[in-house]
Order: C-alpha cells, then sequence, then structure tokens
C-alpha cells in the first residue's frame, strides 16, 4: 500500500462504491480502503438456513450503552462490497419531504442542509449508473424527476399482476419497485439476470453464473452480476483506483481485472 493519494475512500459498500465510481474517471490517485475480506464464493451463499436464519455472513458486532452493556446486534457485512453484496436492488429516491424537518414517533428528525432538488441530479446519474428497471409517474408519492428511468419497469410475477390489478380496481396505485438488476426481459436467452428466487439477502452472484463471479475482480468494491454494477468508466485501466482488503497482502487493482 505504498505510494500517495489524492482521495481515500473508507468503506467498499453503496456510499464508498459509487464516490469511487464516480471519481475514476477523474484520473484522480484513489485508494479504498475495506476492513472486511472477499465475500467467500462457496454452497452456503444460496442456503437459507445459512444465510437467514445462522446469520452466516452477519458481523458479530454489537452496539454498547455508555455502561458498557451490548443492546444491538446492528447486523453489518463486513465484505468488500458491504451490504450491497446482499441488497436486493430496489432503488427509491428518497421523498422529497424527507429533507425536511420531519415528525417521528420517537422525535424530530431536523432538516437536512440540503433538499431533494439538490439531490436530484445525482439521483438521475445513479439510476443511469445501476440501471434502474421502472415505470415513472405510477408511484404517487415518487419526487419530481428530470429524465425517465434508464430501463422498463421489471413486469410482476402473474400472481403479483393479479394482485396489482386487484388493488388498482379497488382505487390504489399498486406500482412497480424501481430495480438495479440487468434482467433484459426483451432477450431473456441473453439476459444476466434470471429472475431466479433467491435474491435479496443472499450474497453475491447468481445460481446461473457458474464460473467466478468476473465483476468481482473487475469491481470487486460493487455488487455482484445480476445486479446491476457500474461499467468500467473509459481509460480505467490507467486510472489508479486500488482496493485494499484486510486479507490482500497486496493490493488489488480495481476495475482492470486483475489482482495484483
Ligand atoms: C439483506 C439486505 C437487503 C437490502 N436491500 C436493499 C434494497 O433493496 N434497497 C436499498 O436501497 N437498500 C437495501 N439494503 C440496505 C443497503 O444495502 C444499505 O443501505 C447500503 O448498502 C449501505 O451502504 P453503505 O455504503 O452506507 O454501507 P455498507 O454497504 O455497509 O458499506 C460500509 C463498508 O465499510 C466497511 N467498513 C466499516 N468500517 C470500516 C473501517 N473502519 N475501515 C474500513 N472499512 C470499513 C464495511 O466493511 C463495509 O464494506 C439492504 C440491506 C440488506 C442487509
Amino acid at each position: 500500500m505504498d505510494g500517495h493519494y489524492e482521495v481515500i475512500v473508507i468503506g467498499t459498500g453503496a456510499g464508498g462504491g459509487t464516490l469511487a465510481r464516480h471519481l475514476a474517471p477523474s484520473g484522480k490517485r484513489i485508494l479504498l480502503l475495506e476492513r472486511g475480506d472477499w465475500l467467500p464464493r462457496e454452497p452456503e451463499n444460496w442456503s437459507t438456513v445459512d444465510v437467514f436464519v445462522d446469520g452466516r455472513y452477519i458481523s458479530p458486532d454489537s452496539w454498547y450503552d455508555p455502561k458498557g452493556k451490548s443492546f444491538y446486534q446492528p447486523q453489518v457485512h463486513y465484505f468488500v462490497g458491504g451490504a450491497t453484496k446482499l441488497y436486493g436492488a430496489a432503488l427509491y429516491r428518497m421523498r422529497a419531504e424527507d429533507f425536511g424537518e420531519l415528525r417521528h414517533h420517537d422525535g424530530i428528525s431536523p432538516a437536512w442542509p440540503i433538499s431533494y432538488q439538490d439531490m436530484e441530479p445525482y439521483y438521475t446519474a445513479a439510476e443511469t449508473m445501476y440501471q434502474v428497471h421502472g415505470a415513472r409517474g405510477e408511484d404517487p408519492t415518487d419526487p419530481p424527476a428530470s429524465a425517465p428511468y434508464p430501463h422498463p419497469a421489471v413486469s410482476h410475477e402473474p400472481r403479483i399482476q393479479q394482485l396489482s390489478d386487484d388493488l388498482a380496481a379497488a382505487g390504489l396505485h399498486p406500482f412497480h419497485a424501481p430495480c438495479g438488476i440487468l434482467v433484459d426481459e426483451t432477450n431473456m436467452p441473453y439476459s444476466i439476470c434470471v429472475r431466479c428466487a433467491d435474491c435479496d439477502g443472499f450474497p453475491r452472484t447468481c445460481r446461473s453464473q457458474r464460473t467466478g463471479s468476473p465483476s468481482d475482480r473487475t469491481a470487486p468494491c460493487t455488487w455482484r452480476t445480476r445486479r446491476a454494477t457500474p461499467p468500467p468508466p473509459s481509460g480505467c485501466t490507467t486510472s489508479s483506483i486500488r482496493c485494499w482488503a484486510r486479507s490482500a497482502c497486496t493490493p488489488a487493482t480495481w476495475l482492470t481485472g486483475s489482482r495484483t
């Protein structure tokens, strides 16, 4: 981990990974520091009992009160990619009013120093980066957006479609959840995502991705194959982004496809 860096990003989840990806084309020397290891690819990745009952990929960390008593298990995931290695890829924007002062059951959440309008261009950019599928305007609570979703909404399963039709007939407003998955319903034989059942909460790769996950080497700090991964920026092989994971005695070069 020698050398000098102009930007050091701590943590490689949705926050750190997205920031690093956004900064990559700047040509700055960027270091990603990650306390976790590479998430192992193993049969337990798809085991409901291992993943959800035994919490195989959840850190045993606790939060402690001022008296040193453990009071909460925050269920964090210390891996290259953070919780985004397991997340469900539903990518909602915050509502415009979320940025203002909000009264909750337990108290008041103060207003943010920035507004939804300030964030809007970044939401649009992120939806492009994560190839979000959705139908703008369906959700009556959706905040205003400067662009349509980059991809059409993922179609409902038959039972969900029936439910959606029934809810609409009752005067309600069901909508398609915006999803950052790599599905191409117009060309399913070539679609990366095959709409399998073990997605949200299961770590890492699709079952259909039988070989090692290339996205983990080309973009180790982000997501797995069925979920949208930011494409390498042009000229990335010369941009110097390095990801230093706990077990790696040598840094892994991000986006160049090689671990050195
Ligand atoms: C099962 C599951 C499903 C989810 N589904 C969705 C969904 O569908 N849609 C949605 O919007 N959200 C979803 N979420 C929530 C979403 O995944 C998180 O909000 C998001 O990943 C948080 O990103 P982050 O970068 O803030 O944190 P994380 O992804 O947790 O990343 C933080 C990173 O920092 C590292 N780190 C921590 N401390 C240090 C340190 N001292 N030094 C170096 N590195 C450190 C951690 O190891 C980790 O890699 C889901 C979460 C889970 C667990």
